[in-house]
């Protein structure tokens, strides 16, 4: 069993309120927004990053609705961004997949 925060999460361990659900993710808010809406939306099944997950159609199937889903339950009819941090260069610092779903604002372009 793993024993990072999103394992928990994911495993109910830890619980948070969820904004949104399907049969193999959850989404739920960040606990340092970065935008009006931020969300992150995890795969029930734990891979380190969105190069594992992509090898998995249904994951990230599941992963990639849930996200559209939850920026649509929260309201953001204006856009949104989709984000995957991933590794050292890509500002990843929770070894488990997660989608960020931002929003509520216009975000500016390039990121840091
Ligand atoms: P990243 O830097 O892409 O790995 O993003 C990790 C994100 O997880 C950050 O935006 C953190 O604020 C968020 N985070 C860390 N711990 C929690 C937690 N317990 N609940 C919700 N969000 C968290």
């Amino acid at each position: 069993m793993s024993d990072d925060i999103f394992s928990k999460i994911a495993q109910g361990e830890i619980e948070v309120p969820l904004v949104d659900s399907n049969e193999y993710a959850v989404a739920f808010a960040d606990i340092n927004p970065q935008a009006p809406v931020h969300l992150l939306v995890i795969p029930k099944k734990k891979f380190l990053n969105v190069t594992e997950l992509a090898a998995d159609s249904t994951y990230m199937q599941a992963v990639m609705s849930l996200a559209v889903s939850a920026a649509s339950k929260a309201g953001l009819t204006n856009g949104y961004r989709l984000v995957f941090n991933t590794g050292q260069d890509g500002g990843q610092t929770v070894p488990y997949v997660h989608c960020h779903v931002l929003g509520g604002r216009s975000l500016t372009w390039p990121p840091g």
